[in-house]
């Protein structure tokens, strides 16, 4: 494509941003740049989740820690409690992480070259980009799914993803000529995420109808092609639900690295494709113990597999291991906690809440 046809579709994307662009918390007058805390933070929530969850998640942190000074402050277990429910915890413990960093080496400023920003914990290519764009007017334009299924379709290409993303990256350098870096960035993922939808693409209100390869020869709905994904596998557990006199919960709190790192759970076996190694695990952790079954169970996706955990109940002297970190909490104040979703699950399955 040239240049001419490039600042042609430049011009279209902002003027058509200026009309549509979708009304967003963490964002300014579309002349003003972005704060670039509010920036970052939702950045890092909208990773892997989307606009409609992760407004209200947004709202509380500003509420409760309205500047990064004061969420640098936070301690790691109000953050997992406040992001309970987002999932991938481990963006929650980077974002800790880096706003301790930006306190204390970089003086509470985000820095604003790219590869600075790429030193921060929890910020990759994507977030680096977006956040120069958006908050510094930096010229790279951040490549996420919504740009690669515009640009894809824009341009017909025909290499199925995700090898496609690495195309992407490098057209995408040819739209960083532009008064707004921020509003074009913007703009093509409200696009993507508005219009030049995944499926059924409204092309008839689309500013790129014109220029689009796709719609000219209507394979719109098969850009971006896909190569086949893997079958992910499933893992079995069983889960324990496991009260005291009082009705208090036994809960614990996970490994400090790997899978939900720090969050707390209840106590459960190995989570492992082979059932015989989770009944021998059972063993190990019931012995003789009035372990009874719930006859429920609880399924969980996670990204690389997916979890079946049948749901047991017992009292406090049927289940004798303990662990440093295991705690008795009243129901009613299981929400004071970092319970990810998966435990919620089975805490409802026992109808404990
Ligand atoms: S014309 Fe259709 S396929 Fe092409 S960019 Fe616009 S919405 Fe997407």
């Amino acid at each position: 494509m040239s240049a001419k046809k490039e600042q042609q579709i430049i011009k279209k994307l902002l003027s058509w941003y200026e009309n549509s662009a979708r009304d967003l918390p963490w964002r300014y007058d579309h002349d003003d740049l972005g704060n670039p805390y509010h920036t970052w933070l939702s950045e890092i929530m909208l990773q892997q989740t989307t606009v409609v969850t992760v407004r209200d998640y947004f709202h509380r942190f500003i509420e409760q820690w309205p500047t990064l000074e004061d969420l640098a402050k936070a301690s790691e277990e109000e953050i997992l409690t406040a992001w309970q429910g987002l999932g991938y915890y481990s963006r929650a413990r980077n974002l800790l992480k880096c706003a301790q960093i930006v306190r204390g080496e970089y003086k509470g400023l985000f820095p604003q070259d790219i590869q600075e920003l790429l030193k921060l914990p929890g910020v990759g290519p994507y977030t680096a980009s977006a956040i120069a764009s958006i908050a510094f007017k930096g010229t790279t334009v951040p490549v996420d799914g919504n740009v690669i299924r515009v640009m894809a379709r824009l341009h017909s290409f025909k290499i199925p993803l995700p090898d496609l993303k690495k195309d992407i990256e490098r057209l995408v350098v040819c739209y960083g000529d532009t008064p707004k870096p921020g509003n074009f960035a913007q703009g093509l993922m409200d696009l993507g995420a508005t219009v030049c939808k995944p499926k059924k693409p409204l092309c008839k209100s689309c500013p790129f109808q014109e220029n689009c390869c796709a719609y000219a020869t209507n394979l719109q709905q098969e850009i971006p092609y896909k190569r086949d994904k893997p079958q992910k596998p499933t893992r079995f557990g069983k889960a324990f639900l496991i009260t005291d006199h009082q009705g208090c919960l036994l809960i614990r709190k996970r490994p400090g690295k790997g899978l939900l790192a720090h969050m707390m759970e209840v106590p459960s076996t190995i989570w492992s494709e082979d059932r015989e190694a989770v009944e021998k695990s059972f063993e190990e952790l019931c012995g003789e113990g009035k372990i009874t079954s719930l006859d429920k169970k609880v399924k969980h996706t996670f990204t690389h597999f997916h979890l079946n955990l049948d749901v047991y109940y017992g009292g406090a002297n049927d289940f004798s291991p303990r662990c440093k970190t295991t705690k008795w909490v009243r129901t009613s104040d299981l929400h004071h906690y970092p319970l990810p979703t998966l435990m919620k699950k089975v805490i409802k399955a026992g109808v404990v809440s």
